[in-house]
């Protein structure tokens, strides 16, 4: 089962740092690709900058075409809501259909027609938060946690330590 993200509505500039920050968990959590709406080269090169530092098989690519995106994903296709169903309710079933995964993620007001074209609107809980913490939780919920034991095969790779940071290059 493989995973792609499509960030819906980045603003440039506003939303630099959070958009890279749904790529990179969206490549640490497991994903394979992230699908961006709107043409950001900074975003894109930090997040290729990591892949190509860290490794792992991660694409970044721009689409503002995101309506085709969500109609022409041959999968289940999922946005992650606060207005949703309690991610807990459905889960299972996502994980058993054993199709690949659109996830959508918003940044400002999501357009409305989303809701219907999707599969599943799914909340990660009823509170507002945030599109990375939601993401982060989504995927670590369908993975069952085996995502954080994946091995990426890059340059760089952590020495886990009690103390102190170390890092061998390779
Ligand atoms: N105010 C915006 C709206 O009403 O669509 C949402 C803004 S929120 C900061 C950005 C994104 O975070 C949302 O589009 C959604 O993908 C995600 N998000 C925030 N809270 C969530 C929750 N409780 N469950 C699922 N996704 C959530």
């Amino acid at each position: 089962m493989r995973v792609t993200v499509l960030r819906l509505g980045h603003r440039v500039e506003r939303d630099k740092r959070v958009t890279t920050h749904v790529g990179l968990v969206a490549r640490a959590f497991g994903a394979s690709g992230m699908v961006l709406t709107t043409p950001d080269e900074k975003v894109v090169e930090s997040i290729r900058r990591v892949v190509a530092s860290w490794g792992g098989d991660f694409s970044v690519k721009v689409e503002p075409e995101w309506r085709r995106v969500i109609r022409e994903w041959r999968g289940t296709k999922v946005h992650l809501t606060m207005y949703g169903e309690h991610v807990d309710e459905r889960i299972d079933e996502i994980r058993a259909a054993g199709r690949d995964v659109l996830v959508v993620v918003g940044a400002e007001k999501v357009p409305a027609e989303v809701f219907q074209l999707v599969d599943y609107n799914i909340a990660i809980g009823h509170q507002p938060h945030s599109e990375v913490a939601a993401l982060a939780v989504f995927l670590d919920r369908l993975f069952q946690g085996e995502e954080l034991h994946r091995e990426f095969k890059g340059r760089l790779r952590v020495v886990p330590s009690p103390r102190g940071k170390r890092v061998v290059e390779s």
